[in-house]
C-alpha cells in the first residue's frame, strides 16, 4: 500500500515539531498540521511567556536592592500594554522561526486541525484526507475549570498572556506550580494577589521542606496564601456587592448563584470556604490540565485512552495500534517541554532509524518559577525515607546579595542520601537561580554520584551552590 506520507504529526508543540523535523532529516516523508498557532502551548502560552513574565516581575524587587548597593534609581509603575505588546512580538518571532524550521526541513505543514479516521489516514478541518505509514499524535494538553456556577467568569494559564488591563486584585485557585508561579509573577507586578489552594501546602509532590520555604517566601513577599480553601460560589459583582452590601455576609440559603441580574463586569464576587466573601478583577484557575484527545477521532482508530482522557502508550509511545504513536503531554507522563522533545527523538530513533530507544523518565531535574525558586532533582525526603535508610543533609541561610541589601529571603539546600549506596537520590535548592543551579546538580545525580563525590568537589566561593559540597553532618537519619 502506498501512502501519502511516511509521517504525519497532529500538533506543532514541543514534541510534535521536533519529531516532524528530525523525521524529515532522516530522509521521511513528513506532514504536520497544527490547528492554532506553531510552536505550541511552551513557545505560545507558557514557559516561554511565563518566563518572560517571571523576569518582568523580578525587578519589582530590584529598584530597593539597586538602592542598598549605591545605585540613585527612583521606582516606576510598570506598564502591562507596552510589556505585553513586545511580548507577543517576541512570540511572533518565535512562532516564524519554528515554521521556517519546518518549512526548511521540508515537513509538509497544514494549518488545520486534524483527527483521525482508521490506523493510516487524517482527516484535516479543510475537509482534505491524508494517509500516511505512521502517525504521531503530539496535540498536548488544556488547562481544565472547575464546574460551578460562575467558573465562566474566570480565565486560565490561556487567558492571562492577552489581558487588555493587568488587574488590579485576582484571586488564583490552584496549588500545582502553574499557580503558584503565576501568583509570584502577578504579585511582582503590582496584582494585590490572593491564592486559594484546597490542600495542606502548595506544589504537590516535591519535598515537603522546599514547599514549607517556598510557602513562607511567597507569603513573606505578599501573596495572600490560604490553604485549604476553595471557592464555594462566585458570580459577577452587583451592584450592591460594589457598595459594600454583601461582604463577608453569610449567604442565605437558596440565593441564586451565578451571574446575577442586573450583575456588573467589572469585579468577581466570591464565597470562600473559609468564610469570606470578597470581590476581585480576575479570578484564575490553575487547576489542572487534561490531554487534547477529545474529537481527535481515536475511537475511529481503535487507539487506546486511560482513565484522564490520556493516550496509552507503551515505552516506545506506540500506542495499542502499530502505525499510530503519542508523544508528550497528551500521554500524561511526564508534563515537561524537555520530555516531550525526548519522546520526538526516541520515536525517531524508533521508527525511523531502526533504533529501538525507549523513553527515560527517571532522574529529571526540574525548576519552578516561583519567588522564591526551585529546582529539584529525584526523590523528595518523604519518598526515599519510604525506600530506604536515608540521610538528610540540609542548610538554611541568607544569601549574601540578599543580606547586604536587608532582605529576609532565605536559601535552602537539601540532600537527600542513600546510606547503603552513599548515592545522592534527591537534590532540591531553593534560591534565586535555583533552575540554573539544578540543571548542573543534575548531571552529577544522574550519573550516580555519591555524597562523598560531592564532597570531593572544590567549592566555588562565594557562591550558594557551594554549600552543596560542603555540608558535613546529616542533620537526620531516617
Ligand atoms: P503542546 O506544546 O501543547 O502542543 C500541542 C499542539 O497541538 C498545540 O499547538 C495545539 O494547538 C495542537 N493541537 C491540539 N489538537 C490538535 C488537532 N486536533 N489538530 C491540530 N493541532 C492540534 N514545561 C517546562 O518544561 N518548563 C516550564 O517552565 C513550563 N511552564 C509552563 C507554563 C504554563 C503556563 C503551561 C501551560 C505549561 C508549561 N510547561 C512547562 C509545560 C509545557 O508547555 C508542555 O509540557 C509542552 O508544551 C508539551 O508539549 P507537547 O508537544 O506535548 O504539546
Amino acid at each position: 500500500m502506498t501512502f501519502d506520507y511516511d509521517l504525519f504529526v497532529i500538533g506543532g508543540g514541543s514534541g510534535g515539531v521536533r519529531a516532524a523535523r528530525v523525521a524529515a532529516a532522516t530522509g521521511a516523508r513528513v506532514a504536520l498540521a497544527e490547528e492554532y498557532r506553531m510552536g505550541g502551548t511552551c513557545v505560545i502560552r507558557g514557559c516561554v511567556p511565563k518566563k518572560l513574565m517571571v523576569f518582568a516581575s523580578g525587578y519589582a524587587e530590584m529598584f530597593d536592592d539597586a538602592r542598598a548597593y549605591g545605585w540613585d534609581v527612583q521606582e516606576g509603575d510598570f506598564h502591562w500594554p507596552r510589556f505585553r505588546d513586545r511580548l507577543h512580538k517576541e512570540l511572533d518571532r518565535l512562532e516564524g522561526i519554528y515554521r521556517r524550521l519546518l518549512e526548511g526541513s521540508d515537513v509538509q505543514i497544514f494549518d488545520a486541525r486534524a483527527r483521525l479516521k482508521d490506523p493510516h489516514t487524517v482527516v484535516l478541518s479543510t475537509g482534505e484526507e491524508l494517509t500516511a505509514k505512521h502517525i504521531l499524535v503530539a496535540t498536548g494538553g488544556r488547562p481544565v475549570v472547575p464546574e460551578m456556577p460562575g467558573a465562566e467568569l474566570g480565565i486560565t494559564s490561556n487567558e492571562i498572556f492577552l489581558l487588555d488591563a493587568m488587574p488590579k486584585s485576582i484571586l488564583i485557585v490552584g496549588g500545582g506550580y502553574i499557580a503558584s508561579e503565576f501568583a509570584g509573577i502577578l504579585n511582582g507586578l503590582g496584582v494585590d494577589v490572593t491564592q486559594f489552594y484546597r490542600g495542606a501546602q502548595i506544589l504537590r509532590g516535591f519535598d515537603d521542606e522546599a514547599r514549607g520555604l517556598v510557602a513562607e517566601g511567597m507569603r513573606a513577599k505578599g501573596v495572600d496564601l490560604h490553604l485549604g480553601t476553595n471557592i464555594i460560589e462566585m458570580r459577577a459583582a452587583t451592584d450592591a456587592d460594589l457598595r459594600g452590601e454583601n461582604m463577608a455576609a453569610p449567604v442565605e440559603e437558596g440565593q441564586p448563584v451565578g451571574v446575577a441580574k442586573g450583575a456588573q463586569t467589572d469585579g468577581i464576587w466570591v464565597k470562600a470556604t473559609n468564610g469570606t466573601t470578597r470581590i476581585y478583577d480576575q479570578v484564575l484557575f490553575a487547576t489542572g490540565r487534561t490531554p487534547n484527545t477529545e474529537d481527535l477521532g481515536l475511537d475511529a482508530a481503535g487507539v487506546k485512552v486511560g482513565r484522564r482522557g490520556e493516550i496509552i502508550v507503551d515505552e516506545y509511545s506506540q500506542t495499542n495500534v502499530p502505525s499510530v504513536y503519542a508523544i508528550g503531554d497528551v500521554t500524561n507522563r511526564v508534563q515537561l517541554t524537555p520530555v516531550a522533545i525526548r519522546e520526538a527523538m526516541a520515536f525517531v530513533e524508533t521508527v525511523f532509524k531502526g533504533n529501538p530507544t525507549p523513553v527515560d523518565h527517571d532522574l529529571i531535574p526540574s525548576a519552578v518559577f516561583t519567588q522564591p525558586e526551585l529546582g529539584t532533582i529525584g526523590l523528595t525526603e518523604e519518598q526515599a525515607r519510604d525506600l530506604e535508610p536515608i540521610e538528610v543533609y540540609c542548610t538554611s541561610f541568607k544569601p549574601m546579595n540578599h543580606a547586604f541589601a536587608g532582605r529576609e529571603d532565605r536559601v535552602l539546600m537539601k540532600l537527600v542520601v542513600s546510606r547503603e549506596s552513599r548515592k545522592v537520590l534527591g537534590c532540591h535548592i531553593v534560591a534565586d537561580h535555583a533552575g540554573e543551579m539544578i540543571q548542573l546538580a543534575g548531571i552529577a545525580v544522574k550519573m550516580g554520584a555519591t555524597k562523598e563525590e560531592f564532597d570531593r568537589t572544590v567549592a566555588v566561593h562565594p557562591t550558594m551552590a557551594e554549600e552543596l559540597v560542603t555540608m558535613k553532618e546529616p542533620v537526620r537519619t531516617a
